[in-house]
């Protein structure tokens, strides 16, 4: 190398960059579950069970009931950028899923190896079709479903799919994560691995999505760590998850408590109370955006803005709409709870904290990476002052409720 010759630029083989790409989007072996679990409820699922062997980096597998991956679908499923969320850039004004970039499958076979095995609805294929044709010809048989098992490399299927027994939905298999990343496999084998992590990511899906029963166990074990029923009740779901004696002190609170109209976000949630020890802050805090904050708009302004295209370009904000049920995370409104609670309680105990905040899109300054789950609030001020003064007033009619007891 000499300074008179500058260092010639290249195009970067795609493998490489595909490689780069996985190794951003899956970061740990928790993000690959939380893709694989959010694939599973915009499958519609009403059971998810994870297990997971070596904290991930042997196996990861989820088992979902939700319906299942079209047969002709299967050789496509792995590649980069495919999707059955989306279809054109305006779809994204009614999307209801969680993902729609087709990005997570592609990102775990360039990182581990994939099985899948789903149920084919309504295709049959090879020679089980001839004789099943065959032998039903009076029967319109076709709609009969089979499940097919088949892996997937770098994107790329590895050999035709494999009909075994039918079970409803679909089961992802990730093995041997980070076999071709030596060093990323390194930290997560000589830390304390991921399997705490899982089992924290598990516990929050099952308190907010009630209506699904989750489970979380690790490979062999006959105890699963996370294990929901569907119930109606969030509290029961708690219990369930996070043990009696946290459901036994946690307090409702809702922002507004009165009038809806004069508020800009919603906040529904459940806190603990005085009798609530821990040492470690709980904070559980789902985000949904909504988009019907613009009545004074005339109607064909307000149908762009949901489209997203005049929201983005004003906002500048790329991934304004990938924001239903987001699990996130907001330090600052965390802070501002625990100091709370450090203020109006004379035990110094942490918090528990269940949240559900609902926003006009132009509160969220969205997250610009689907791994990014760090929040922050546009206005976030604001939000942050009416959360805290709502904990407070729950906090001191509790305190006070006690002491009177106590002194009854
Ligand atoms: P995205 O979720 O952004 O669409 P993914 O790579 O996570 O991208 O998944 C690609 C596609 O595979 C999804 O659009 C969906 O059609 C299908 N898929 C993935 N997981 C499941 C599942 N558990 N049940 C049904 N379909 C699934
Ligand atoms: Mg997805």
């Amino acid at each position: 190398y000499s300074p008179s010759e500058p260092p010639k630029i290249h195009r970067l083989d795609e493998s490489v960059v595909n490689r780069i790409a996985a190794g951003e989007v899956i970061q740990r072996p928790v993000s690959a579950v939380k893709e694989l679990v959010e694939n599973s409820l915009d499958a519609h699922s009403t059971s998810i069970n994870v297990v997971v062997k070596d904290g991930g980096l042997k196996l990861i597998q989820v088992s979902d009931d939700g319906h299942g991956i079209r047969c002709e679908d299967l050789p496509i499923l792995c590649e980069r950028h495919t999707t059955s969320k989306l279809t054109n850039y305006e779809d994204l004004q009614s999307i209801k899923s969680m993902g729609f970039r087709g990005e997570a499958l592609a990102s775990m076979t360039y990182v581990g190896h994939v099985t899948v095995t789903t149920i084919t609805p309504g295709k049959l294929h090879g020679y089980r079709q001839a004789i099943i044709l065959f032998l039903f010809l009076h029967f319109i048989c076709l709609i009969k479903c089979l499940r097919e098992k088949v892996s997937y490399r770098d994107g790329v299927m590895e050999d035709e799919p494999k009909p075994c027994a039918a079970v409803k939905g679909t089961q992802i298999m990730v093995e041997n994560l980070f076999y071709n990343m030596i060093a990323r496999r390194k930290t997560f084998q000589n830390s304390a691995d991921d399997y705490s992590k899982i089992v924290d990511l598990l516990s929050r899906f099952a308190i907010h999505h009630i209506n699904v029963s989750f489970s979380c166990r690790k490979h062999g074990a006959s105890r699963a760590d996370v294990h929901s029923v569907t119930t109606s009740s969030r509290l029961d779901s708690i219990r369930s998850v996070y043990g009696v004696s946290v459901a036994l002190n946690l307090m409702k609170i809702e922002i507004p408590d009165s009038d809806p109209s004069s508020s800009v976000f919603e906040m529904d949630g459940l806190i603990s109370n005085s009798n609530y020890v821990a040492k470690k802050t709980t904070m559980v805090l789902f985000i949904n955006v909504i988009l019907v904050w613009f009545p004074e708009l005339p109607e064909p302004l307000l149908l762009k803005l949901l489209s997203g295209i005049v929201y983005m370009r004003f906002l500048n904000l790329e991934r304004s709409f990938d924001f239903p049920d987001r699990l996130v995370e907001c330090t600052a409104l965390k802070r501002a709870i625990e100091i709370v609670y450090a203020a109006t309680l004379p035990k110094a105990s942490k918090p528990f904290i269940y949240m559900s905040i609902v926003l006009p899109p132009e509160h969220v300054d969205v997250n610009v990476h689907p791994t990014k789950r760090e929040v922050s609030l546009l206005n976030q001020e604001f939000i942050i002052n009416m959360i805290q003064s709502a904990v407070e007033s729950k906090l001191r009619n509790s305190n006070e409720a006690r002491t009177f007891q106590e002194q009854t």
